[in-house]
């Protein structure tokens, strides 16, 4: 069993793990860089270490100094969080060679599904539908004959990406020749590969994707889907479950194609599946995370179920808590991520000191944070500060909820997304549950 946690990661979802590990009776080690002296993370756990300087290089992507922590603080599992190392087939491979138990899926199943083109065509070898795309593309000369054949619009796409970068839509053979070295230069300086692929562009997609928890029994089931349509950039600002938008028929075959696609694979762990769902309702696979995400919370309060806590004993080697048939889904719940960005001035990033907090509460609310009351937060990192979480009977009342909550959500001293979370609970085609990934777009402050 595992009794001692390094937590790799920093902010909100440093602290969501620290809570679960002490209901568990696990030991918890932070690590933090410099710039997060005052991070509450540091303070929930029982050991903290600091690793290094503020830029995540030295720090929270600093494979050699993690391990080196967990090796001398006797640390048994590291808890990998979201974003910085945790889809890194390599830092999941040193632990196994230090003895480390990752929270995770087997580095090999990371390279597999971690990569887009190799989860895609691991994904279509299953038999589950995939976006029509390309393989990896050698030459520009290859791009230009993939798009012709897949018809224009097409997207670029890192095959290593993630966070919404190194994505190019392409109208055009001209807009193609302009953006392809453009996306390769530009991901090779992020992700460090120059690995791109195309796919069709939809141009009215919504944005499904199925949480997955698998264990080293073979045993695979699925905690429901989210709708994550509500973005800007390509990135997620608000998610709920059940989808509003897919019938019932596709929300069952959605669920189901992501159990057919992971099972056999040894998964171990939670796992999401992304698709994209155009307004005739075919679906197409067009990513795995194989970590927790950002979203978990909604899919927690519809299912009661601690997936953190799933991950911990999957890793562990236990058996799931639950079956597929012991999994009951009931009612609605939705997640505002509050970010330090000022949505009057095109979302730019607001960091410093928070001077006032009030957070919200009641039934039915829950809110993941590592701020408060004089915290200032870094320049250095994610833009998040909180993700309000509401749950109701139904939409309407998980809606009532969140408004009710955001306007009793105080932050003082630094600009949020509050006011247009806000504005958008009140917009009659979120109402309707129709909004596509596009859809903020044309969208007024
Ligand atoms: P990342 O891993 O960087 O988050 P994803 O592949 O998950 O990238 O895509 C993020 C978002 O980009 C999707 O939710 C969707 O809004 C948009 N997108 C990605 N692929 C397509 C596509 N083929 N057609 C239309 N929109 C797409």
């Amino acid at each position: 069993m595992i009794s001692k946690i390094l937590i790799a990661n920093r902010g909100e979802i440093a602290v969501r793990i620290i809570r679960t590990c002490r209901e568990m009776g696990i030991k918890t080690v932070a690590v933090y860089s410099t710039s997060d002296e005052t991070s509450i993370h540091r303070k929930l756990a029982d050991e903290d270490v600091c690793i290094g300087a503020a830029p995540s290089a030295y720090s929270y992507l600093s494979i050699a100094k993690i391990i080196m922590t967990a090796k001398m603080v006797g640390a048994d599992a590291i808890h990998p969080g979201y974003g910085f190392l945790s889809e890194s087939s390599i830092f999941a491979q040193s632990c196994k060679e230090n003895g480390i138990v990752f929270i995770g899926p087997s580095p090999e199943l990371i390279e597999i599904m971690g990569d887009k083109a190799n989860g895609r065509k691991a994904m279509d070898e299953a038999g589950v539908p995939i976006m029509r795309g390309s393989k990896i593309l050698k030459t520009e000369k290859d791009a230009i004959s993939a798009a012709e054949e897949i018809g224009y619009p097409v997207i670029l796409k890192a095959s290593a990406g993630g966070g919404g970068r190194g994505m190019r839509i392409c109208h055009n053979e001209t807009e193609l020749k302009r953006n392809y070295p453009i996306t390769k230069t530009e991901i090779k300086a992020a992700f460090n590969s120059e690995d791109v692929y195309i796919e069709k562009y939809l141009t009215s997609a919504h944005h499904i994707e199925v949480q997955i928890l698998g264990d080293m029994h073979g045993n695979v089931i699925h905690i429901g889907e989210r709708e994550c349509s509500i973005q800007r950039n390509h990135q997620k600002l608000i998610e709920e479950t059940p989808s509003p938008f897919i019938t019932n028929k596709v929300r069952q075959e959605i669920r189901h194609a992501a159990i057919k696609g992971l099972t056999g694979k040894g998964y171990v762990g939670a796992g999401t599946l992304e698709f994209l769902v155009d307004s005739e309702m075919n679906y197409y696979f067009i990513e795995m995370n194989t970590r927790i995400q950002v979203e978990h919370t909604i899919s927690e309060m519809l299912s009661s179920i601690d997936l953190i806590k799933q991950q911990i004993l999957a890793a562990s080697g236990k058996k799931l808590s639950y079956r597929q048939e012991d999994i009951s889904l009931k009612g609605h719940a939705i997640e505002c991520r509050i970010n330090a960005e000022d949505c009057y001035n095109d979302f730019r990033p607001s960091p410093g000191k928070i001077t006032a907090v009030y957070i919200p509460q009641g039934l039915g609310v829950r809110v993941d944070t590592h701020i408060y009351h004089g915290y200032e937060i870094p320049p250095h990192y994610d833009s998040m500060v909180a993700k309000l979480v509401t749950w109701g009977e139904d939409r309407s009342d998980a809606i009532k909820k969140m408004k009710r909550s955001l306007s009793e959500f105080v932050i003082d001293g630094i600009e949020t997304t509050i006011p247009f979370h806000l504005k958008m609970l009140d917009d009659p085609n979120f109402a309707k549950g129709q909004c596509d990934t596009k859809y903020l777009n044309q969208f007024k402050m």
